[in-house]
């Protein structure tokens, strides 16, 4: 698999990102709302490295590009606390198309929160089809699949410490599985 990101790189730019939320938010508390699966190795580095009070919330969201109607998000939402006057990150691995931010974005919005900020893992360049840019981004990357750091294919390689592109033949071993 070649490697685009490596351990390092992304320990340090996840460092980066703390230091502009530390810097953003000061000691005013904060609500991290976390849209799993993807973002959760990302949540669990970026936390222990802010400074104000925190509190973690998690927010499942899936779009079903197969199913009856394509492209249909589906977001479940009994792991949410209440956001309601609070200051509140959303937080996503990756904006692609960015409907899903931009869903789930609007979706905290009628919670009443006090502010609504979001941040990615990674942007990929040119694919955003919404009215919306993520307000922190830890890396722009090109329009390739990728793996790793919280990022899945069929569910598979989330656990990888880098951030990989898959290549011919670690699809081929997937369809001899
Ligand atoms: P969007 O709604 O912005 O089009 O897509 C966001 C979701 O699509 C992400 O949360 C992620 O689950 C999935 N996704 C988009 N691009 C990639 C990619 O390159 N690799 C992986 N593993 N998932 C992706
Ligand atoms: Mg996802």
């Amino acid at each position: 698999m070649k490697v685009l990101l490596s351990e390092d790189r992304i320990h340090a730019g996840v460092d980066r990102l703390a230091k502009e939320l530390n810097a953003f938010y000061g000691e005013s508390p904060l609500t991290v709302v976390s849209i799993m699966t993807g973002s959760i190795v990302m949540l669990a580095d970026l936390i222990r490295r802010l400074e104000m009070p925190v509190r973690i919330s998690l927010i499942q969201a899936s779009s079903y590009r197969g199913g009856t109607r394509s492209g249909e998000l589906v977001v479940q939402d009994q792991m949410m606390l209440d956001i309601r006057d609070r200051d509140v990150l959303l937080l996503d691995d990756i904006f692609d198309t960015g409907k899903t931010l931009f869903e789930v974005s609007n979706r905290l919005r009628q919670m009443g929160p006090t502010s609504l900020k979001t941040a990615v893992f990674l942007n990929k360049l040119g694919q955003s089809t919404v009215p919306m840019n993520p307000d922190f981004v830890v890396f722009e990357i090109p329009n390739e699949f990728v793996v790793g750091y919280g990022l899945d294919y069929q569910d598979l390689y989330r656990n990888l410490p880098f951030v990989g592109v898959l290549e011919e033949s670690d699809l081929a071993r997937h369809s001899t599985n």
